[in-house]
């Protein structure tokens, strides 16, 4: 186990040179990402933490990294592709020496730049990811990223993989510091509560073709789900029908009393 001064260096070291070679962040507070930032910063892990050989034990064309904007309540996920079952072919008895080419699984690792770019941005409160409170964004992004490459360790070693297990959670504590595995990033429903004061149930007022609305919030995520009562609509579970809007919350007002 690493004494955690050592971790914290080598976590500064990686944060200081992924700035220095992104061609996207240009601060700790980026506003702008690439999915190639993500796999530098995978890239600087395995080499500070794992010798460089996580990687090139996967090998570099098993693994992709991307950045999604949809996933607004996971932070990262690491996904696992099996390759369908060549045809024809049949298992032996035989074990083969060389196991990895039996192994054609790829793998994924995925992180949400929603949840990033909410992080430090018009919601001012502390964010702590995997217990560890962040000072700014590009940290969070380490603290993420590290979780998954846990996920990918398991993964790739044991063919399972679970962070509420009690192995993902010594291996992410011994590497990495980490004391818990979830995060409190700030998700679309929270942004919209503190900074607009709307939440699901919410009865709100937009324009849309040049005319007013009123309906009520129905979902949160990237933008508001708002249902309009009109007999045009679709049949509701309550017996009436509504038209869906899909609205950015900066473009709804709240009507009638807040804080409810
Ligand atoms: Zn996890």
């Amino acid at each position: 186990m690493l004494p955690r001064d050592e971790i914290r260096r080598r976590q500064k070291r990686i944060h200081a040179e992924v700035l220095q070679l992104s061609r996207s962040m240009d601060t700790p507070n980026f506003t702008r990402l690439d999915s190639d930032d993500l796999r530098r910063l995978a890239m600087l892990y395995d080499r500070e933490f794992f010798g460089s050989a996580l990687l090139d034990a996967i090998g570099r064309d098993r693994l992709r990294f991307e950045l999604s904007s949809r996933m607004t309540r996971v932070a990262g996920k690491l996904v696992t592709h099996h390759p369908p079952p060549a045809k024809g072919s049949r298992t032996t008895g035989f074990t083969r020496a060389d196991a990895r080419s039996d192994d054609a699984r790829r793998f994924e690792l995925v992180l949400s730049s929603t949840l990033l770019f909410q992080a430090f941005s018009d919601v001012d409160r502390p964010i702590t990811v995997t217990g560890l409170e962040c000072r700014d964004r590009l940290e969070a992004m380490q603290r993420v990223c590290e979780h998954e490459l846990v996920h990918l360790l398991e993964m790739f070693l044991w063919k399972d993989s679970s962070c509420a297990g009690e192995r993902f959670q010594s291996i992410a504590g011994r590497f990495f510091g980490h004391t818990d595995y979830r995060h409190d990033l700030i998700t679309q429903s929270e942004r919209a509560a503190r900074k607009f004061d709307l939440r699901v149930g919410s009865l709100v007022r937009f324009r849309h073709d040049g005319q007013d609305w009123v309906g009520r919030v129905n979902r949160i995520t990237r933008r508001a789900t708002v249902l309009v009562e009109d007999a045009r609509g679709e049949p509701f579970g309550d017996g009436r029908r509504y038209l869906r809007f899909y609205v950015p919350l900066e473009n709804l007002r709240r009507e009638g009393p807040s804080g409810c």
